[in-house]
């Protein structure tokens, strides 16, 4: 065998062992490689230790990538632009012999330049005595270079795979979730994964939830943010670096559909510029993100949409049963409050000459003491001026500071164009209301208004008439007039106050139909049990009243207990009364009003004491 053939053999050899080691590594990775690599040549030409050095382009630094010795940590750095450097890798010097410059590299024997067209790319260091003839020598620095080539490109190859492995992972994932936080959560986490070493935030705009413990920032309009607020605005990513102290910043907007949702931004230290395939893979992801946080919004949206259709269905039905005025706006207050997260909700009157103001029962405390005043005053100019709801973040009446409420809704309620009234939404937080709230409460006064003025309608009326159209018994008016008229002409009389039982409970059981069947079926029993001359009457809601002119007080005790009695056995559904009753006589110098007062005392009394019977005051 010649010199030549033998080398041939020899390198055929080297050749195979490396390959061998793609083959036989099932987990790829270009460190191992790089490090079986300088093993097998060290058994080769048998050395005492291979190093190798990595040119690094971005500092232009020698780092040790690798040694047969495992010292990995010992990070050794040789700059290239010293003088003596750039000599030793001279285009014509392949084989650099001791001594050398750098104090690091001393220990070692030999250097070896690795090329790739004629730029030096790394360099392996070799430590001990060196017999191989340096045309071997040289023919396995180029076996080297191919071998770190391929296997440079095969990793960058199974990490670009990887990347968009997670990238499909994430999707699908993202595909299933309809939550916000858990799709920006996972945006983070695979990053996070990917690039270790970078930070991440997300910019979202107009966001006032709360995101656990998402590193979440505002996106503002400040000439800090001028990157950000350029990709949010152009929909394309932008790069930032800081050379002080080598930092690159990436900008990349979470875009879907219908429009940009936020701005996702990574945080790169040492790093002089964004590598471009890391660029497209971020971008990709945060596509995928702003499209992800579209669906998850019109989710979102649409269950909001059909919550609130539900809620005005619900109060449109509750509105149509013919519930006395109070109770109306009772409902739709405690609806205001829990739909829209509400402190204070107020329905207002308001006379044709807008002069007088009057709070409806029914709504919150608060409008019914001394400081809504100048809230009410201020909000009724305002809405005449504009003839319009009003809609305010942060209110500031005359310049005053001390406005404890600060958002508020004003809707007025309008009957063939006329200013009836105006409901008030208020919370002591600025700008706690959304618009699109807003746009609901609008609709809902708006639609339930008419109910409003009918039952305010029917109650004038019921009062202007002397029989009660349900259960045909005589008005409290009229029971008034005859009761006053009474105390003047004879000389005694009494009064039965009647309240039904548990009828709340009765309603909400039954429904109001039956409700109102029973206040009948009550009525008629009074009816039936009472003289012509008698008057019973509906004294309001469920509450009922008999004035027996003339009669004792014994004797109006016996109509009591036997109207408790009757109501008892004979009404169905089974219901039961409490009465109060009182009485006057000429003597005693008696008003309407103390016997009215006497008679409620009683009945509280009658209702305290287990209801169902008869008290007197
Ligand atoms: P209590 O024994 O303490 O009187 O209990 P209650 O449930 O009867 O309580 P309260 O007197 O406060 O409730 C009155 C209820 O009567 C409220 C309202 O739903 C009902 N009501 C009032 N007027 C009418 C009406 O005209 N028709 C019907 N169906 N229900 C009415
Ligand atoms: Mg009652
Ligand atoms: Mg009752």
């Amino acid at each position: 065998m010649t010199k030549m053939e033998l080398m041939d053999k020899q390198l055929f050899l080297l050749k195979s062992q490396f390959y061998d080691l793609i083959e036989y590594n099932r987990n790829f990775h270009y460190g191992i490689l790089l490090n079986e690599m300088l093993k097998i040549i060290k058994e080769f030409i048998a050395v005492d230790e291979i190093r190798y050095y990595h040119f690094n382009e971005s500092d232009m630094k020698f780092y040790m990538e690798a040694s047969t010795e495992g010292n990995l940590e010992l990070e050794t750095q040789i700059r290239k632009d010293f003088s003596v450097g750039t000599e030793w890798f001279s285009a014509e010097q392949n084989i650099i012999r001791k001594p050398f410059v750098l104090a690091p590299l001393d220990e070692c024997d030999v250097l070896l330049p690795l090329r790739k067209e004629g730029e030096v790319t790394g360099f392996l260091a070799m430590k001990g005595v060196l017999d191989t003839q340096d045309g071997l020598l040289l023919s396995i620095v180029q076996e080297c270079q191919i071998f770190l080539h391929k296997i440079k490109g095969l990793t960058e190859i199974i990490v670009a795979e990887n990347r968009y492995k997670q990238l499909f992972r994430v999707t699908e994932k993202f595909h299933s979730s309809m939550n916000m936080d858990a799709v920006l959560g996972e945006v983070i986490e695979t990053l996070q994964e990917v690039y270790p070493s970078f930070t991440y935030y997300l910019m979202l705009s107009h966001d006032n939830n709360s995101h656990g413990d998402l590193p979440i920032k505002d996106l503002e309009y400040d000439s800090e943010n001028f990157h950000a607020m350029q990709a949010y605005v152009t929909g394309n990513v932008q790069l930032e670096s800081f050379k002080h102290n080598n930092t690159s910043i990436l900008y990349a907007p979470l875009k879907g559909k219908q429009g940009v949702y936020g701005v996702l931004q990574v945080i790169a230290p040492n790093a002089k510029t964004f590598p471009d395939d890391e660029v497209e893979f971020i971008n990709l992801l945060a596509n995928t993100a702003g499209s992800a946080l579209e669906n998850a919004q019109l989710y979102q949206q649409s269950r909001r949409l059909i919550s609130d259709l539900q809620m005005i269905n619900e109060t449109s039905h509750k509105l149509n049963s013919n519930l006395r005025l109070n109770e109306s706006i009772t409902f739709m207050t405690e609806k205001i409050i829990s739909s829209f997260d509400a402190e204070e909700v107020g329905f207002i009157l308001v006379t044709e000459d807008f002069r007088q103001l009057k709070v409806i029962q029914g709504s919150t405390p608060f409008f019914f003491c001394d400081e809504v005043e100048m809230y009410l005053q201020y909000l009724c100019e305002k809405i005449i001026a504009e003839k319009d709801s009003l809609f305010i973040g942060d209110l500031n009446i005359n310049g005053q500071a001390d406005t404890h409420y600060k958002s508020i809704m004003a809707v007025p309620m309008v009957q063939t164009g006329v200013i009836k009234g105006f409901a008030v939404v208020m919370h002591r937080d600025p700008y706690h209301f959304k618009f699109e709230t807003f746009k609901l409460l609008q609709s809902l006064i708006h639609h339930s208004t008419l109910a409003f003025t009918n039952s305010i309608l029917r109650e004038e009326l019921e009062k202007s008439v002397i029989t009660d159209h349900l259960t045909r018994l005589y008005s409290r008016n009229y029971l008034d007039d005859k009761i006053q008229r009474s105390m003047h002409e004879d000389d005694q009389g009494t009064f039965i106050l009647i309240d039904i039982d548990n009828f709340k409970h009765i309603n909400d059981t039954y429904g109001h139909q039956v409700g109102d069947e029973i206040l009948i079926q009550v009525a008629s029993i009074i009816t039936a049990n009472i003289r012509d001359t008698d008057i019973g009457s509906r004294w309001g809601g469920e509450e009922l009243a008999v004035y027996l002119p003339k009669v004792p007080l014994s004797t109006g005790l016996v109509i009591a207990e036997r109207l408790v009695e009757k109501v008892r056995t004979y009404t169905n559904p089974k219901i039961t009364i409490s009465c109060g009753v009182s009485s006057w006589k000429k003597e005693q110098n008696d008003t309407f009003p103390r016997l009215f007062k006497r008679a409620d005392k009683a009945l509280y009394k009658a209702k305290e004491t287990g209801k169902n019977r008869v008290v007197v005051q």
